[in-house]
């Protein structure tokens, strides 16, 4: 376990960069430091290794103070992956990789073991082990970097915004291999950013900072359910709020049932189900429910007008969900994409499960602010969803 206690810093001359922050890191935990720029984050991370020296309070690991213990000692016991730059363009692969195995002056066989043990571990050939990082892709460089953290075998490994320049497909595979190193070899991590999308997806605590000081220090849901105070609020986001919900997480929990016609239908009759089910959009489905298309109400305007067959009539391009991908990306979807609804396929991508609105997504977001129950709602002006301006079909 690591204990920080009372934990301050102050660079020659300024106000506290930390100030008296105090925390505990079990043992295989992921924790992630977030806050505005100039937090904090990088300076309370540089502490727990003394690559800057706290100007008071205390870190102690396992009961013993890190002071006490030679810097040898320490980089046995604690790793750092260094802010984007992460690999020394003049040293091979290998030789990045064991940077600090070699500062411990481990052998020879050791090191060239451990360089292939990790790189097979991102799924890189062992021959990029003789190679220089420009021969590689960002993408294999920072991959690279993830393991490279692992190499010493240290019990903590610090990361300071390892993936703050990638593009976002990049990150996202990273952010999955780091999480997937840290289950599978019960790693402490300790994880600064600036997104917390990032830290409410890795980190098993979160500790959010504002100038210098821990504003709260908790578990995902605990600071999605109950922010501390309003600036953990604005920092959280709204949108964010969705996430919350333990078993709301995946696309299915969310769905309602389409409205929907067979294909060898006229658009009569499909004008006569939407009138009678007050929607303004009718999915179209051929047998087993497969999705076809999709007709608004100016396509059937359109195609009665053309005097055209349903078949014809409808749209076919249509952007879907998967039932079992994550809600938070599909809120994220039909945000952006200012539509009002996608419909839910089957794995298969083919057949028609249900269907999320806008409507039934705010209904989740308000839900996750106020909770279910009647008697937890604020009196505070509560908007219906009706409301708001979004149609609820
Ligand atoms: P963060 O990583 O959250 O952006 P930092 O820990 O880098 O925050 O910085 C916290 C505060 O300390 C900022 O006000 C920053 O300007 C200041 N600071 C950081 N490093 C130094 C330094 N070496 N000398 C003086 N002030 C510093
Ligand atoms: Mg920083």
């Amino acid at each position: 376990m690591l204990s920080i206690k009372n934990l301050s810093k102050i660079y020659s001359g300024q106000k506290k960069a930390v100030d008296n922050m105090s925390l505990e890191i079990n043992s295989g935990e992921f924790v992630a430091f977030i806050g505005t720029s100039g937090s904090g984050k990088t300076t309370a991370l540089r502490m727990i290794n003394r690559m800057i020296e706290a100007t008071e309070g205390q870190i102690t690991m396992d009961g013993k103070d890190i002071r006490k213990m030679d810097p040898v000692e320490l980089r046995r016991s604690i790793g750092y992956v260094i802010q984007q730059i992460g690999l020394m363009p003049h040293m091979t692969i290998k030789e990045n990789i064991v940077l600090v195995p070699k500062l411990l002056k481990w052998s020879k066989e050791k090191k060239e073991a451990k360089a292939k043990e990790l790189i097979k571990l991102v799924d890189l050939p062992e021959d990029y082990l003789d190679r220089y990082p420009s021969e590689l892709s960002g993408g294999q460089q920072q991959r690279i970097g993830v393991v490279r953290a692992l190499a010493a075998e240290q019990d903590i490994i610090l990361m300071d915004e390892p993936f703050g320049a990638l593009d976002p497909i990049t990150r996202d595979t990273l952010q999955d291999l780091v999480k997937e190193l840290q289950q599978k070899l019960g790693k402490t991590f300790i994880f600064v950013t600036h997104d917390m999308d990032e830290a409410i997806k890795l980190a098993d605590k979160i500790c959010i900072m504002s100038n210098g000081k821990v504003v709260q220090y908790d578990t995902p849901d605990n600071i999605l359910r109950s922010p501390a105070n309003d600036f953990v609020r604005d920092f959280i986001g709204q949108n964010r709020l969705i996430q919350d919900r333990p078993n709301m997480r995946t696309v299915k929990d969310a769905m309602i049932r389409p409205v929907t016609i067979h294909a060898d239908r006229s658009l009569n009759d499909a004008v006569e189900i939407m009138r009678e089910r007050r929607v303004d959009t009718i999915f179209v489905v051929g047998d087993d429910e497969r999705l076809l298309g999709y007709l608004d109400i100016e396509d059937i305007n359109q195609g009665l007008r053309a005097n055209r067959e349903l078949i014809d009539t409808m749209q076919r391009d249509i952007y879907r969900v998967r039932v079992d991908s994550k809600l938070q990306d599909s809120v994220r979807t039909i945000l952006k994409r200012n539509v009002r609804n996608v419909p839910v396929v089957d794995r298969d991508d083919k057949t028609l499960l249900g269907l999320i609105t806008r409507a039934n997504l705010v209904d989740i977001v308000y839900d996750s602010i106020w909770g279910e129950s009647e008697d937890s709602q604020p009196d505070t002006g509560i908007v219906e969803s009706n409301d708001i301006g979004v149609d609820p079909s």
